[in-house]
């Protein structure tokens, strides 16, 4: 008998189990006062008669061994993994306008209040409203400034936006849309950030005063080029959102079509066509059988559930001959 036990350690602490027959030793002196609930259970166990040297098993990992990998791992667990990366990183997005949004999220955007905080010591206003301190939070979502030109962004998107958190300006990217349409989504709130650090840049370093149509009007034209520039593909239900970018919709193409040409057997002999087909997981086959003449004389199919292509073929041809077989046909 074998009992784990946790404490014994070597090194760093409570990460390693101990195998020991001695260990039950000590626990069998002392079951009454520190296991009376086992004591009875304790009493009935039969010690082995063979020693059983001790070992040392890695608690975190399935079979017991520590390699340099699991040690990485513990000492340095992987990030979680992020699901705005992936959207913000897009070919018809600058990289300096996604790397506004990467910075704003990790509140690293060189505000007042970051500078502040990390012991700059600067007076700070908000520059479009000139009302309170500036913050990102501030900046980027609550100021009325911006909170207007959020408000019109969501106007064109039929949307209201969440202007609590800044992963909350991508959270309303629906997970299943057309490429496209998901395009027009992400760059919207990746251009609207941008032109909100442009144009506070603007009015801080020089005197320019920036409008509200001033910031508009560069941020229709950048969505447009963004959606424009990209190949993806779009629904019929997404045309009102890209006209309201201005943006040309992409429909999918269908590929050429091919010409096939079928050749009728030679009498007396039939001929049987079969194919597979796989949608999702899920695979069909089927066969048709016609005479020299081109005549249909039967025909099957078969869902085959989840299977693989290979199957379906297979499993296509045999169902050929179990077909012609029921039906007398050796001429095939
Ligand atoms: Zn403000």
């Amino acid at each position: 008998m074998r009992i784990l036990i946790f404490g014994q350690t070597i090194g760093s602490g409570d990460h390693f189990l101990i195998c020991s027959r001695y260990t039950l030793f000590t626990i069998l002196a002392f079951r009454e006062l520190l296991l009376p609930h086992v004591t009875p259970h304790l009493d009935i166990v039969v010690l082995p008669s063979s020693p059983l040297t001790d070992s040392l098993a890695w608690q975190h990992s399935s079979d017991g061994k520590l390699f340099a990998k699991q040690a990485k791992l513990f000492l340095t667990p992987a990030a979680p993994a992020l699901h705005w990366p992936n959207l913000i990183w897009r070919s018809c997005i600058p990289p300096s306008h996604a790397f506004i949004f990467w910075r704003l999220f990790h509140g690293k955007m060189p505000t007042d209040k970051n500078l502040r905080d990390r012991g700059c010591v600067t007076i700070s206003v908000c520059n479009f409203c000139m009302k309170t301190d500036e913050s990102s939070v501030h900046l980027f979502l609550c100021c009325p400034f911006v909170m207007e030109l959020w408000s019109w962004i969501g106007g064109k998107l039929n949307y209201v936006l969440n202007l609590i958190y800044v992963i909350s300006l991508i959270a309303f990217v629906p997970t299943h849309c057309s490429s496209q349409a998901a395009d027009i989504y992400v760059s919207v709130v990746v251009h609207t950030l941008h032109i909100i650090w442009l144009s506070r840049n603007s009015m801080r370093f020089s005197p320019n005063v920036v409008s509200l149509h001033a910031a508009k009007v560069p941020l229709q034209a950048v969505v447009s080029l963004s959606g424009n520039m990209y190949v993806g593909h779009c629904l019929l239900s997404n045309i009102p959102l890209l006209d309201a970018f201005f943006v040309a919709p992409h429909h999918r193409r269908f590929k050429d079509i091919i010409t096939v040409h079928w050749k009728a057997p030679t009498p007396p002999w039939m001929k049987v066509n079969t194919d597979g087909l796989v949608v999702g997981n899920h695979v069909a086959c089927g066969g048709l059988f016609r005479d020299h003449l081109g005549t249909f004389l039967g025909a099957f199919t078969c869902n085959l559930g989840i299977a693989s292509v290979f199957s379906s073929e297979i499993q296509g041809f045999i169902f050929t001959l179990e077909f012609a077989a029921q039906n007398g046909w050796s001429n095939l």
